[in-house]
């Protein structure tokens, strides 16, 4: 990507509002209010996602239709969602007598490699947005899009346009600012822990931590891309009145231990047994065809391989299915069986210093046990501590290890 930019001396400031945020005409005005006061001070751009629930109903609609529904069109589809926010939004700026503009991620030089439906930010180049700005505009950036070198439409993902905020941060030197209906990181979603603390900061691989095991607060390519880049990003409420907030930035001062609880609901274990004597060779292109479905916990051996795969927070789930139904088939007579397991959950401790903490893996278990939740798989890394659970009992294990390792404790919170 490219080197940031100064706009007329004074640096702009990033403003992502998420969908719930935009879900209907009364909230874009507010939107836009917001946006125009701060306006007055800084150049803004804006960051929108599509209106509420926009994004699961034209999926909805592509699927029955065809299922799974072909990637490239999908992504037509659902780029429509940001299309029509970004417009609306800045019909709503211009009647409070601002000039503003909308942009696509394509007409915004959001380069993208060809992965439909999770594509990843290659290049921006913000000549466009740049120009806007000097020309006194408040730019509305569609978010979750970006155009491929072979100029197909892109998506980057469910929850892409936190993504868009922090790639247009980067390339513009800006601060990155996401608003949206909780003012902040929880312990866990406050909706189903309501003695969850908001975390007043938290370091770029404890958030990547958090929404790669299914935490719907930030996409984790954004966090990723946040840390290369040494953006911090500000996570607050949409209403002015609400004033808390999460920062996410570098933090070497951290304490080990568990932050927060994070479950993903929609979870497929997909899993193969072989028979003895796979060649060195098949089992390396079994290894790399398996890596580029994306699964989480992907373990590949000689007697077989397994990995989670997140229905949540993939578009393209259908077709990664397909995609390991044919790679079973592909295996021959060398394969035993094949499983797909639905109705599974992850749940997932997250911190700092997970796998130096020896004592967690058996207060966690315990504390499952006593709730009576069956435990399918366990997995440990650096940042999580993860059980694999029925779907069923994924609430009363995400509670019962809220209240174990983080409810007693009181929580530094900004
Ligand atoms: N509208 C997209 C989604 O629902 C992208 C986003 O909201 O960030 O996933
Ligand atoms: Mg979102």
């Amino acid at each position: 990507m490219q080197a940031s930019h100064e706009v007329a001396g004074q640096v702009p400031v990033v403003m992502k509002f998420g969908g719930s945020s935009v879900a209907d005409l009364e909230r874009m005005r507010q939107v836009a209010a917001r946006v125009v006061e701060r306006a007055r001070v800084q150049p803004v751009v804006v960051v929108v996602s599509a209106m509420g629930k926009t994004t699961n109903e034209l999926v909805a609609m592509a699927r029955a239709l065809r299922e799974p529904p072909p990637t490239r069109e999908l992504d037509m589809l659902l780029t429509t969602g940001e299309r029509s926010s970004m417009a609306l939004l800045a019909i709503a700026i211009q009647a409070l007598g601002r000039p503003a503009i909308s942009l696509t991620g394509s007409q915004c030089g959001i380069i993208t490699d060809h992965q439909h439906g999770r594509a990843r930010i290659m290049e921006v180049r913000p000549f466009r947005i740049l120009d806007e700005v000097h020309a006194g505009n408040i730019v509305i950036v569609g978010g979750f899009q970006g155009v491929s070198y072979k100029r197909e439409v892109t998506t980057l993902g469910r929850g892409g346009s936190d993504t868009t905020a922090v790639a247009l941060a980067a390339a513009l030197g800006a601060d990155c600012e996401i608003y949206s209906d909780v003012d902040g990181v929880y312990s866990a979603d406050p909706r189903e822990v309501p003695e969850a603390v908001r975390l007043g900061e938290l370091d770029y691989e404890a958030m990547q931590a958090l929404a790669r095991a299914g935490a719907k607060v930030l996409h984790a390519q954004a966090v990723q891309l946040a840390e290369e880049r040494g953006i911090a990003i500000y996570a607050r409420h949409v209403s002015p009145g609400v004033r808390g907030e999460t920062v996410i930035r570098r933090n070497p001062a951290q304490r080990a231990g568990v932050d927060a609880i994070a479950s993903d609901a929609s979870i497929t274990r997909l899993a193969l047994e072989l028979r003895p004597g796979l060649s060195h060779a098949a089992l390396a292109s079994l290894s790399a065809e398996l890596g580029a479905l994306g699964l989480r916990y992907l373990r590949v051996d000689g007697d077989g391989a397994s990995g989670l795969l997140s229905r949540s927070q993939r578009t393209d789930a259908g077709a990664a299915r397909d995609r390991f139904a044919a790679i079973t088939r592909g295996l021959g007579r060398s394969l035993k069986a094949a499983f797909a397991i639905e109705d599974l959950a992850l749940v997932s401790c997250i911190g700092a210093g997970i796998e130096e903490r020896a004592e967690l893996p058996a207060t966690a278990i315990t504390a499952l046990e006593e709730a009576g939740v069956q435990i399918r798989q366990v997995f440990t890394d650096t940042r999580a501590l993860a059980f694999v659970v029925a779907s069923s009992e994924r609430l009363a294990a995400v509670q019962a290890l809220h209240r174990r390792l983080i409810g007693a404790r009181a929580h530094p919170s900004g």
